[in-house]
């Protein structure tokens, strides 16, 4: 009687041992991401940490929304995390995508900065931003994306392709606020006043704008942050100042970066973790201090360098909206001819 007591508490031990291990062991998920190693290494560090749960990742700058496509439902991934929201929205409409319905997720994400179907969510923000020439650019002299399009800059402005995802969000806003006729003569006249053919990054126009060859140019905030933080660009950096524009009417253009949880995920739970635990206080932190971005999260506050930049109204149309104007912009942008 006493031996098969101890017999049974024995395997009762066994089994709770294991059922202990399996719970931090073996758990995983596995991420396809767009954002660089640099900012996700300390963000899945914590997440580590705090779940005991592997993140596999693999990263890519190009071609992961085909990879998902060309792996169907056998694609190991369960997340996609991406820069923009337009290849979120991308992915969303070639049936790569599922909805996930978190109340942690739909309290820490403002609705503007999320998919209205629960598709995709925003982690970070960033303005659009004006970067004009300290030097030669008077305080004020622009405040809005729409005077870009004013005579006085002719043959001033740098960009870069207008087929960027960056530029097509941008575009996509202007044609929700004025419908295409109105947006497509503004990109007409905003290309009418480039003084060079747009080429290179967000970087490479503040370089223009340092080496005299343009007056303004257009470019997410954060990189402001970045150039300060290489000695070979702070000169370039310190060459401008950066504008938040439409600050007296409908506020900046915000674009984010964000996350998507597969149709193929098959580590549902651990993905929607981790989903959640990038828009925490202790996730956003570490977004907003690597790469001098906003938290999305209420009450994060941003990097000390960013705050010192001031204070933003952000354009409040809904991100879902503007995602689907994408397609319209890219027209736009080839019949306007902008990149030649
Ligand atoms: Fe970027």
């Amino acid at each position: 009687m006493r031996s098969r007591y101890l017999l049974a508490t024995f395997f009762g031990g066994v089994c709770l041992f294991f059922s202990l291990i399996s719970s931090s062991f073996g758990k995983e998920v596995n991420v396809y991401s767009f954002r660089q190693e640099f900012l996700m290494a300390p963000l899945i560090e914590a997440f580590k940490e705090e779940t005991g749960i592997e993140v596999n990742i693999v990263f890519a700058k190009k071609g992961l929304i085909n990879r998902l496509e060309a792996e169907g439902s056998n694609s190991p991934a369960d997340l996609l995390l991406t820069s923009d929201f337009s290849k979120l929205q991308q992915a969303k409409s070639k049936g790569l995508t599922q909805p996930v319905s978190s109340g942690e997720l739909n309290t820490n994400i403002p609705a503007n900065l999320r998919d209205s179907e629960g598709h995709w969510y925003g982690l970070t923000k960033r303005v659009r931003a004006i970067y004009v020439s300290k030097d030669r650019v008077k305080e004020d002299e622009i405040t809005s994306y729409e005077e870009l399009a004013y005579e006085i800059w002719y043959e001033r402005i740098c960009t870069r392709s207008g087929k960027h995802p960056y530029n097509l969000a941008l575009l996509a806003s202007m044609i929700a606020h004025y419908g295409e006729a109105d947006a497509e003569a503004w990109l007409a006249g905003l290309k009418n006043n480039l003084v060079r053919k747009p080429a290179g990054n967000d970087r490479a126009q503040v370089k223009g704008i340092y080496s005299g060859e343009c007056d303004v140019s257009l470019g997410n905030s954060y990189y402001l942050g970045k150039m300060l933080a290489k000695e070979d660009q702070q000169a370039w950096a310190d060459s401008v100042r950066i504008i938040f524009p439409n600050q007296e009417d409908r506020g900046a253009h915000i674009n984010i970066s964000g996350v998507t949880m597969t149709a193929a995920a098959k580590n549902k739970a651990e993905a929607l973790a981790f989903m959640e635990f990038l828009s925490s206080d202790t996730a956003q932190k570490i977004y907003a201090e690597v790469n001098y971005e906003y938290p999305v999260k209420e009450g994060v506050a941003p990097s000390e360098l960013v705050a010192s930049w001031g204070e933003f109204k952000g354009d409040q149309l809904p991100l879902s909206e503007v995602a689907n104007l994408i397609k319209a912009a890219s027209d736009m942008v080839d019949r306007v001819g902008y990149d030649f």
